[in-house]
């Protein structure tokens, strides 16, 4: 499909073009995103990846503030089991340092 038509979809989000995607799923996924395996590979797990999916689930409410998607917050619509902790889920605080850390660089 890559080859054919390329990675971008004419979908738009937040005036951003969209990545394609096949059978509901994103034309870089296979076994997880194959984008960040190779930046990993690189030393850099964000260097291929686009930047939304670099800072999900990290969401921008406004200028330098964010906030952690999770089910029923603040209109999340999107059902992901990622995205419903559980009363044993490691805290983001904990887990997403990479992620705030590259949040913390776009103000
Ligand atoms: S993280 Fe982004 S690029 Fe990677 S597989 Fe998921 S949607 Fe595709």
């Amino acid at each position: 499909m890559v080859e054919q038509v390329g990675y971008l979809s004419r979908r738009r989000k937040h005036g951003e073009p969209m990545l394609r995607v096949v059978h509901g799923w994103c034309v870089f996924y296979h076994q997880g995103c194959t984008l960040q395996r190779v930046g990993q590979a690189l030393g850099n797990k964000f260097a291929f990846k686009p930047l939304a999916c670099a800072l999900f689930p990290l969401n921008r409410r406004g200028r330098g503030s964010w906030y952690v998607r999770q089910k029923g917050y603040e209109g999340e619509l999107w059902d992901l089991c990622c995205l419903a902790p559980a009363p044993d889920t490691p805290l983001a605080a904990k887990t997403l340092r990479e992620e705030f850390a590259l949040a913390a660089r776009l103000r």
